[in-house]
């Protein structure tokens, strides 16, 4: 730049730096009226130069700079340059905030004005004051923050906020120029890490939860959320990591889980767990080249005992249990409280059942001591069921379904011992399973029916019959309900039959008495006095049909009598009350405590028919027979003797005092039909 020379060229400078200037550049008068302004400074506040020009500054500041702006006004005319911030309102009615300078104007030594010039500093201000509010609320948050320089290797940390700092326990003094890395510890998840890495190449967001290490070495979860931060062009310059403690709420859950699939009285994992497990724990056992069997134990009668010694006795019989068995097993075993009484072991190992049979043996042995509580002393025992698996099935429970009807195997011969599964089980099983689901197809088609059996007399008369179920099954023909009762009891589906039969029996009340035949009997299921409202449904019967007192007998075996006895006696008696009879079938087979029968609410005893069947043959049944005859008589009780299938066994129980009688040599079960022509036949007969 070639240096003034004349005052012409002075002139014209000063001009330059005037007119030109970017910046608003103006001239106020001691008054601090505008004496000039240049373009910038009417572009500024929106007006032409004449509007300006001679007004003076406080028409364009905010009422409450003015006061401020008057003090440095009056600094400047008093000789001293100012830089200051002022708000002004330009005439279009916006607020712009100005950066200030005003300087004196002085002529020949004398002030006669303020030069000024303006700079709008709004959209900085504005940022500032974001930026401020934003660096506020991140330095307040209760979540961890952090800013990574992302252009420099390894991320390090230009940020921290007082949140990280107190999550972690670094300040960040440890933690600016260091990376996040020093988070992570020995648990901190492989596939978390990698998640984040990629991310961060990546340039994307991330959301992850991860083990962290505090500086003192304790651990906690984080839940991060990082997000890459970009420049103007786009560059990404920082991630802004965002972290939140969620311990609590992991350790909570964990505590729920913990909760959902364990037994809180022996400590064990339960079956949810099992079911959630097993398939894990077969493939691990796979990958070993092993297989898994599953060993399912049962107590033996522990029923009753709980229900006699009562339940606390009963919990810590299961307890001391689970105690026993894992120490009979041998590492590696899962154990699993799989309900009730009944216990799962899932042991890996080799494909010798010889190995497994020892287990089995010292899981057996575990029993030979009494159970103690207080005084008294229990000995009990467990049936065990042993299945294997060598490779994935479809449906890893099918191992301890097999396992469970291994075990219902060795339940029926006697428990105090161990069954392997095996094919026979198997298909014994499949036709269960399909039987079932005819039955429940049989009831939805009405494919029972009711054959009714006669109980006659010394006189060889009908005295009663006894209602027995038949199903005509589609390609079968009748089925033995021998073949599908004690199924459907096992699967709750008698309650539904039982229904149907009582409903049958009930409506065909009136059309035997017609014939004569004043007594029906029906066969009830022990699950109805425990499972059932069946003395509503009695009642309901009772008085849909007003059967006379008498007219309707159930029969119950002794079985019913092993749970809640006194409930059972309790439903017995309001029976009897309704007018019904009560007799117990297949007496002699079941529980038979003599005792008992004193108390019972009975009117019938019906002699089982192998003690019938070896009358003639063997003195022990005979005896036996004379002996319920008597004790019979002495209680005040009828007798039907069941299974008479030759007139010499009528004979004999005639003599030994007998008065009732049901079997073949009369007549078999008959449906209605072939009964009204059979008694109606029996008339004929004794008129001739
Ligand atoms: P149960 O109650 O002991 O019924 C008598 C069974 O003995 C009947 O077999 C009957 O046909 C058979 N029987 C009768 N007289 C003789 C005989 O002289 N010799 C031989 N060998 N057997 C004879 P069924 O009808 O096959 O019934 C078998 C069992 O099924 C019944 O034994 C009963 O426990 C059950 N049942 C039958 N109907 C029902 C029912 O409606 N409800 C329930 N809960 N169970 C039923
Ligand atoms: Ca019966
Ligand atoms: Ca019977």
């Amino acid at each position: 730049m070639s240096q003034p020379d004349s005052h012409e060229d002075t002139e014209q400078h000063y001009r330059s730096l005037f007119t030109y200037n970017p910046d608003a550049v103006f001239t106020l008068n001691t008054a601090g009226e505008f004496l000039q302004i240049n373009q910038s400074g009417c572009d500024l506040v929106s007006a032409k130069e004449e509007e300006i020009v001679g007004q003076h500054y406080a028409m364009l500041v905010v009422p409450e700079d003015l006061e401020r702006t008057r003090s440095h006004f009056e600094a400047t005319l008093a000789g001293n340059h100012q830089r200051y911030e002022v708000r002004i309102r330009n005439l279009h009615g916006e607020i712009l905030q100005l950066d200030v300078l005003n300087i004196p104007v002085i002529v020949n030594g004398r002030i006669t004005g303020v030069h000024g010039q303006a700079r709008d500093r709004t959209r900085e201000r504005q940022t500032e004051a974001r930026l401020r509010i934003l660096e506020r609320s991140v330095e307040a948050s209760s979540n961890g923050v952090v800013i990574a320089d992302a252009q420099l290797s390894g991320y390090p940390l230009i940020y921290v906020n007082p949140a990280f700092e107190r999550i972690t326990g670094y300040c960040a003094d440890d933690m600016i120029g260091q990376s996040c890395r020093i988070l992570q510890g020995p648990d901190t998840s492989e596939s978390a890490i990698a998640s984040i890495r990629e991310g961060l190449e990546n340039m994307r967001e991330v959301h992850t939860s991860l083990l962290n290490y505090r500086k003192d070495g304790s651990c906690f979860w984080n839940d991060l959320y990082i997000a890459p931060v970009r420049d103007d062009d786009d560059e990404v310059t920082h991630f802004i990591g965002i972290q939140t403690d969620i311990s609590d709420r992991i350790r909570q859950e964990e505590v729920l889980t913990f909760q959902a699939s364990h037994d809180s009285l022996t400590g064990l994992p339960n079956r949810i767990y099992l079911e959630s497990h097993l398939q894990g724990i077969c493939h691990q056992a796979f990958d070993r080249q092993l297989c898994v069997h599953a060993l399912f134990i049962d107590l033996d009668g522990f029923k009753p005992i709980n229900d006699s010694l009562g339940h606390a006795f009963g919990d810590e019989i299961l307890a001391q249990t689970a105690r026993r068995l894992e120490a009979a097993l041998p590492a590696g075993t899962t154990l699993v409280r799989f309900g009730g009484d009944e216990f799962v072991a899932l042991v890996p190992g080799s494909t010798d059942r010889q190995a497994i049979n020892t287990i089995a043996d010292l899981i057996l042995d575990q029993f030979s001591q009494p159970f103690l509580n207080e005084d008294v002393e229990i000995t009990l025992s467990a049936a065990i069921g042993i299945s294997t698996v060598k490779a994935m099935p479809d449906n890893s429970m099918l191992l301890i379904q097999q396992a469970d009807m291994a075990m219902y195997e060795a339940k029926k011969l006697g428990g105090n011992n161990w069954q392997w599964f095996n094919r026979t089980l198997d298909r014994r099983v499949q036709h269960e399973v399909a039987l079932r689901q005819q039955l429940q197809r049989a009831l939805s088609r009405d494919q029972f029916e009711l054959f009714y059996q006669p109980m006659f007399n010394n006189d060889l008369s009908t005295v009663g019959v006894e209602a027995l179920i038949r199903w005509q099954h589609p390609d079968r023909g009748y089925i033995s309900p021998a073949e599908y009762i004690p199924l459907s009891e096992r699967t709750g589906q008698i309650l539904p039959i039982s229904e149907w039969v009582m409903h049958e029996a009930f409506a065909r009340a009136e059309e035997l008495a017609e014939l004569g035949v004043n007594s029906i009997s029906i066969n009830l299921s022990p699950l109805q006095f425990h499972r059932h409202n069946l003395v509503n449904l009695l009642a309901r019967l009772n008085d849909q049909y007003s059967l006379r007192p008498g007219q309707l007998c159930v029969e119950i075996t002794e079985n019913v009598f092993l749970n809640d006895p006194k409930d059972v006696i309790r439903q017995l008696r309001e029976i009897r009350n309704m007018g019904m009879e009560v007799a117990i079938d297949d007496f002699g087979t079941g529980f038979s405590s003599l005792s008992y029968m004193r108390d019972m609410p009975v009117d019938k005893i019906k002699i089982d028919r192998t003690f019938v069947n070896g009358i003639t043959s063997n003195d022990r049944d005979a005896a036996i027979t004379r002996g319920t005859l008597s004790m019979a008589r002495e209680l005040g009780m009828s007798v039907v003797a069941e299974g008479v299938e030759t007139e010499e066994q009528f004979r004999l129980l005639r003599q030994f005092g007998c008065t009732g009688y049901q079997g073949f040599w009369y007549s078999r079960a008959l449906p209605m039909a072939d009964l009204q022509t059979f008694i109606r036949a029996l008339e004929s007969g004794s008129r001739a």
